[in-house]
């Protein structure tokens, strides 16, 4: 007996990576910052928990306005949701009438909003190297979704690259998932000004240490928005709760902190490319807070093994395409110097 609309009777849903009960662990699996929120971040949170009696914000003002500001764009042309997954959830619900064109190899979720909520989805193969043929989605009519920076390659697309392909079809939506752009990519959101057909989504997740407090947002065309606040005020007003708005706006308010984070970021992923480059390690040219590498000898799942058995844990896929490569995230340098000498052991027990 089961109560399941059958329509969900083959629904396969998203796997989050291991969240751990012990701190000793080295996380390196699910790309969050390795750094505490912005230092304002905590007493903000307390200061709005004594309003907790009340609702949130539903136009999420708090956080909407100072990133209408930072983005040179009018509020209007700003939505806030419950992590950027929630952001893609009603994009997918609310754009995806001509179906859903997105690569092969991308953000997992893409696949299972498309399956959630029936809609066609037209899988783009990548190169053989992971580069991705832009040459390959001109003639779709489908809405496109393209993570830039990719996950888990850390690929990046140039901005002009991406704008050929928004200005090419003016009736076909592009929505470009920014979650890691902060590291290294070249963001869209200047664009949006000029193309009603481009929605940029974003997160806190990454690149402002509130991974836990599920903050995420688009930028685009006050129409587009207007279509996503449809949805929402037709789910769920108050998606964004007050501890998050008070985080997110304390996390805006320290730009020094945020740009600190980032580069430190930055170095650790230059030096851990180079550490792994030098043994061996195939190194996609990542511009995220994640490497994504392959060794010519071991396998995926061996490192993946004996990592977790030292403690570290890291990402692995079961797809064909991309079964011999790990996706580390960046953590910081102390956590990243054990993951090397870590690796460095494994490859000397498998190769001998
Ligand atoms: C992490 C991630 C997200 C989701 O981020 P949340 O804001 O935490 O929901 C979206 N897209 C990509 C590509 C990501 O890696």
């Amino acid at each position: 007996m089961t109560f399941l609309n059958p329509k969900y009777q083959h629904l396969v849903s998203y796997v989050p990576g291991e969240q751990p009960k012990q701190t000793t662990i080295i996380k390196l699996n699910t790309n969050e910052n390795p750094y505490p929120p912005a230092p304002g971040v905590a007493a903000a949170v307390q200061a709005a928990a004594q309003q907790l009696a009340k609702y949130s914000d539903a136009d999420c003002l708090q956080v909407r306005l100072p990133l209408a500001e930072r983005f040179d764009v009018t509020i209007d042309e700003v939505f806030i949701g419950n992590g950027s997954d929630e952001v893609l959830s009603l994009a997918f619900q609310a754009f995806m009438a001509k179906g859903v064109a997105f690569p092969t190899i991308t953000y997992g979720f893409y696949q299972v909003f498309a399956d959630m909520y029936q809609v066609e989805a037209r899988v783009v193969p990548l190169n053989v190297d992971l580069t991705l043929d832009l040459d390959l989605y001109r003639s779709l009519t489908q809405t496109i979704v393209i993570a830039n920076p990719n996950a888990p390659t850390g690929l990046t697309l140039s901005a002009s690259a991406l704008e050929e392909l928004v200005k090419e079809d003016l009736e076909r939506l592009v929505i470009i998932d920014e979650a890691y752009v902060d590291f290294g990519g070249e963001s869209m959101v200047a664009y949006t000004k000029q193309y009603a057909n481009l929605l940029v989504i974003g997160t806190f997740s990454k690149s402002r240490q509130l991974a836990g407090a599920r903050l995420g947002y688009a930028v685009g065309d006050p129409s587009l928005i207007a279509d996503l606040n449809r949805l929402k005020f037709a789910v769920n007003p108050y998606n964004v709760n007050s501890l998050t708005l008070a985080a997110g706006a304390a996390a805006l308010a320290d730009e020094r902190y945020f740009h600190t984070q980032i580069e430190k970021v930055i170095q650790v992923r230059e030096w851990t490319k180079h550490k792994l480059t030098s043994m061996g390690f195939q190194v996609t040219d990542s511009a995220a807070n994640f490497v994504f590498i392959a060794h010519p000898q071991v396998s995926a799942k061996v490192i993946l093994e004996k990592l977790k058995a030292d403690g570290i844990y890291v990402r692995w896929f079961d797809h064909p395409l991309i079964d011999h490569y790990l996706r580390v995230t960046i953590g910081t340098s102390a956590q990243m110097d054990r993951f090397v000498q870590s690796v460095q052991q494994i490859l000397k027990e498998a190769v001998r």
